[in-house]
């Protein structure tokens, strides 16, 4: 009799487990019926935290909430934290994004067991990666050096980010599928350097595996239809991130199965001004391809690896230049960040949400588990 009373009453405590777990299970998992994306373009402004999209508006257009990603129908909001520290770098951040696994700072999309420069932790699957597998189209686009933390997060495992070119390498041999289908950034000195320090050619390589080298978004339109695997690295800033953009959605729409596509603009730039403007850059391409995506069945996301210390702190008036009150100290910190959304799956987006939830939501919206 004891037997069964003590049975019973451990079938109850777990049973109040399960129920308790339950939602846990539940959220990220799609609906029946329930529409799905064909493409996702994640949008990540390096650095751009709340203050800097506030700030980015008032000084764009003169007035509060005016930047396209303050109108979106769907935001949350972003813990940022890393496994190692409360402040995480890009590395960590994009791991969690992208991966749904937190990791150390320095670390790309490797578990938390890895020691920076030290030691492996295990390879994580990335979100890139899954696409590959399925047969996507993929592209990692940036205006920082494509071998950099938040883009290499995409793309690449290492315990050290530093590892420039072990990392770029690491396009040219893809766990799943034939790797990234557009490679658009900069860096193109540091890699060469670093990658040749390693005994590798890149170009005759990256030809080898299908890639044209291209140099102006033009040629996007001349690329025949699926063969299109492209690269173009650059040394300057001055590329139009843009126009990019534009090529990439060309390119990656003739796949039939659908893309992912990442695009990272730097938000954090060690002046107030700089910062403000790529911000405002980012926000007119979200915009853009938000208008021409729209039936095409594409979530789009916009949200920051981390924020950073750019703040209006004193009372600006309407019609005054915001820049010179700005206070900017320069560091990232630990605040949350802006998830916005639209498209297909972007009603899981809401409330506070840790930033491995972004991977579960761009998982869930391709309906995949
Ligand atoms: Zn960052």
């Amino acid at each position: 009799m004891a037997e069964l009373i003590l049975f019973c009453l451990r079938l109850m405590r777990n049973t109040r487990r399960i129920i308790l777990l339950l939602p846990l299970l539940t959220l990220p998992v799609l609906p029946a019926g329930e529409a799905r994306a064909k493409n996702v373009i994640l949008f990540l402004a390096d650095g751009g935290g709340i203050p800097t999209v506030n700030a980015a508006s008032l000084h764009g257009y003169g007035k509060p909430q005016a930047l396209y990603v303050q109108q979106m129908p769907y935001i949350g909001l972003s813990d940022t934290s890393s496994a190692s520290n409360w402040v995480t770098d890009s590395a960590a951040g994009m791991t969690a994004i992208v991966t749904g696994q937190k990791t150390n700072n320095g670390v790309i999309s490797q578990s938390a067991a890895a020691v920076r420069g030290r030691r492996d932790g295990e390879t994580l699957k990335t979100i890139l990666e899954y696409a590959e597998e399925r047969g996507l189209s993929t592209g990692v686009l940036t205006d920082r050096p494509i071998s950099d933390a938040t883009p290499a997060a995409c793309y690449a495992h290492n315990n050290d980010r530093s590892k420039q070119g072990e990392i770029f390498l690491q396009i040219l041999k893809p766990r799943f599928g034939d790797g990234p289908d557009l490679v658009v950034g900069l860096g193109r000195g540091v890699v060469e350097k670093q990658t040749a320090a390693l005994g590798m050619d890149i170009w005759p390589e990256l030809a080898a595996k299908g890639y044209q080298r291209v140099t102006s978004p033009e040629s996007c339109r001349g690329a025949q239809p699926r063969a299109a695997r492209l690269v173009a690295l650059f040394e300057s800033e001055e590329f139009k991130l843009a126009e990019w953009v534009d090529c990439a959605l060309t390119v990656l729409s003739r796949n039939p199965k659908g893309f992912f596509l990442m695009v990272e603009l730097d938000t954090h730039l060690g002046e107030a001004r700089k910062s403000l403007e790529a911000m405002i850059e980012l926000d007119r391409i979200v915009r853009r391809t938000a208008e021409r995506m729209k039936g095409a069945d594409t979530l789009i996301l916009f949200t920051a690896d981390h924020s950073y210390d750019l703040h209006l702190p004193r009372s600006g008036v309407p019609g005054e230049d915001i820049v010179p009150l700005m206070k900017l100290a320069g560091h990232h910190n630990a605040e949350e960040v802006l998830v916005a959304a639209e498209g297909p799956g972007a009603e899981r987006v809401r409330g506070f949400i840790p930033n491995t939830w972004l991977f579960q939501i761009m998982m869930s919206a391709y309906g995949w588990k």
